[in-house]
């Protein structure tokens, strides 16, 4: 019984935030868990710089609906649904999330969730639990699941660690220097090599 936990942005999708921020001219909001580790702080951070420019949930949402997947990654996900289980970990909100996972055939997803006033203000994050990437690959592993997780970023390298067998795909250079143990990919089909390969064994 074969499972494989994938992260979503930078890996599936591209970067929500940075297309935002792109399209809205709002440097602040660049920033990701590449370069702010601590994720409530650079959520707190993101909320406060929405609410000086006065933006809401249907400004995020317009933008979010004219991205697509990364080249590509509808066949990889059918490849990997085809052969094992499929489970996507991330760090992103539901909220945000759904325009793109309908393109992806609405994979299974756990992640988090926004509170929003009537107004359409984002007020607060909630967060489904700390450090959730990892407690469900350990529940996968408790299920006696083999399992494979993949991931770019500092918010997967526990889950990777947790994993039977951890691979980076497309992560930036302090990534890799800073967790050399991983396995590096940079394409589908390198990192569907990696998967075939740990099951395997
Ligand atoms: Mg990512």
């Amino acid at each position: 019984m074969q499972i494989v936990c994938l992260d979503l942005e930078g890996v599936l999708i591209p970067e929500i935030w940075i297309n935002f921020a792109e399209l809205t001219g709002i440097d602040a909001l660049r920033a990701t868990t590449r370069d702010v580790p601590d994720y409530d702080e650079l959520m707190r951070r993101r909320l406060a710089i929405l609410d000086e420019h006065d933006l809401g949930l249907d400004d995020i949402q317009q933008v979010i609906g004219k991205l697509r997947p990364l080249e590509g990654a509808g066949d990889f996900v059918e490849w990997i649904r085809s052969r094992y289980q499929l489970v996507i970990l991330s760090d992103t909100f539901y909220e945000f999330a759904r325009p793109l996972m309908r393109q992806l055939g609405w994979p299974t997803l756990f992640c988090h969730r926004l509170e929003v006033d009537g107004r359409k203000r984002i007020t607060d994050y909630h967060l489904r639990m700390k450090d959730h990437k990892r407690a469900a690959v350990e529940a996968l592993r408790g299920l006696n699941f083999q399992t494979v997780a993949a991931g770019d970023s500092y918010n997967d390298t526990s889950m990777l660690g947790a994993a039977h067998t951890g691979v980076l795909f497309c992560p930036p250079r302090n990534v890799i220097d800073e967790f050399p143990q991983f396995q590096v990919t940079r394409n589908y089909a390198e990192l569907q090599q990696a998967i075939e390969q740990a099951f395997r064994g």
